[in-house]
């Protein structure tokens, strides 16, 4: 079969709640990905940074088959070899004092709002039904109906109410809001420390440590979402060491498997998610066997692989050469460590021809909302490559 019949069956059986690029994927190594047809191209999104890894890492693979073919699944009815162990390196690593695993990053999202809401009932004296959560406007944290109820991109919202209320939405960057929006009922605040899917928004300097003050002085919970800017993206192993502040509760997921296994986690550093009793909250496929030694594994080979450092290394290298590109189509490049975004001017006429424009050139990235392209390859990307990069990216732009 080629390209267009696997195009054709995607888009004769399949619901069309995505618009891909038309490249049909086969195969990965590393930073690189061949398509049906066997041409070769630079992975610049890395499965919105699901794979910091790269694609098809050896020792994760090795990892997930010695345990698939041992014990993939018990549900959590029954204690499993690997959870002990996976909670206990995760916990060490990112120096938290317990864990909630779940699947994807939406169920990690929601579990922190299950957990705060409670938290504020039990702990903090909150009357039941009347916590509040407040989130930022131009957020992404997933596609739950809780979820996009407090999204503030129409396009996510539109025909799926009614929806979950308890949510008051502030500005992003905008640490006197946050405090001006508190009240005796709110539980938690939840925010990302870029927002990935917003376009590489990067806040103020100092605006988390203004945020982590705040939250402290209130009795509310900071709730970090690092789904995307976790785990090494952005050239640390979490976004928030950047500015030296420790959230109460983080979610991760996406690269906390290297791609293999949809797998995400609540790590709490206060003791919110001790208000969870047996039976308050749970998911049968959360915390399996196959899950904790992949995870395991994925983690392992972030820290030994020197991956985050060559995030904050490769990161400066490529966002400056990026920014020696001259072109009136460019408006700004900004980022941290791996996670680069290009704005283009309206002018251009939208993101998503240049990201077309890439692929003939033999590099994939995805537009994020209409006028910025991210750039976000796999951590294990060399200089060669991005300067290999960076001739296509002139080349598309220079002119
Ligand atoms: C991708 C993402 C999510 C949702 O993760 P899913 O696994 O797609 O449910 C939540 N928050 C952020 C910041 C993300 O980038």
């Amino acid at each position: 079969m080629d390209a267009p019949q696997y195009t054709h069956l995607e888009q004769r059986y399949g619901a069309h709640n995505y618009h891909p690029l038309d490249v049909v994927l086969k195969r990965g190594e590393g930073v690189w990905v061949w398509d049906v047809a066997g041409i070769k191209y630079l992975d610049c999104l890395s499965a919105y940074s699901a794979v910091n890894q790269g694609h098809c890492h050896p020792r994760i693979m090795q990892a997930l088959i010695e345990q698939a073919r041992t014990l993939t699944l018990t549900s959590r009815a029954f204690r499993n070899d690997q959870l002990g162990l996976f909670y206990q390196e995760l916990c060490a690593l990112t120096r938290s004092h317990k864990v909630l695993p779940m699947n994807s990053g939406a169920e990690a999202v929601e579990t922190a709002i299950k957990a705060v809401r409670k938290w504020g009932v039990v702990e903090k004296g909150v009357a039941e039904g009347k916590a509040e959560v407040i989130v930022c406007r131009n957020n992404f944290h997933g596609r739950t109906i809780t979820i996009v109820g407090f999204s503030t991109d129409g396009d996510s919202r539109k025909g799926f109410g009614p929806f979950t209320p308890g949510f008051k939405v502030i500005p992003f960057g905008d640490a006197r809001a946050l405090e001006e929006a508190i009240t005796p009922h709110t539980v938690g605040f939840l925010v990302e420390p870029i927002q990935g899917e917003g376009g590489v928004i990067i806040p103020p300097s100092g605006y988390l440590r203004d945020v982590r003050r705040i939250c402290s002085n209130h009795r509310v919970i900071l709730i970090l979402d690092e789904i995307q800017t976790g785990l090494g993206r952005t050239g640390r192993l979490l976004a928030e060491a950047h500015d030296n502040i420790e959230a109460d509760l983080t979610l991760i997921g996406k690269a906390l498997s290297g791609g293999f296994y949809p797998v995400s986690a609540v790590l709490s550093n206060r003791e919110v998610l001790g208000v969870l009793k047996p039976g308050d909250h749970g998911s049968t496929f959360g915390g399996n066997p196959l899950a904790c030694a992949v995870s395991r594994m994925a983690l392992k080979v972030l820290v030994e692989e020197g991956m985050i450092e060559n995030a904050a290394q490769m990161g400066a290298y490529f966002l400056e050469g990026l920014r020696q590109i001259r072109s009136p189509l460019i408006r700004e490049v900004r980022g941290r460590g791996l996670l680069i975004g290009m704005e283009l001017d309206p002018e251009a006429g939208g993101a998503r021809a240049y990201c077309e424009k890439l692929m003939e050139k033999r590099l994939l990235c995805k537009e994020t909302h209409r006028h910025i392209i991210r750039f976000a390859p796999p951590l294990v990307i060399d200089r060669d490559t991005i300067d290999w990069a960076l001739e296509r990216i002139a080349d598309v732009f220079d002119k």
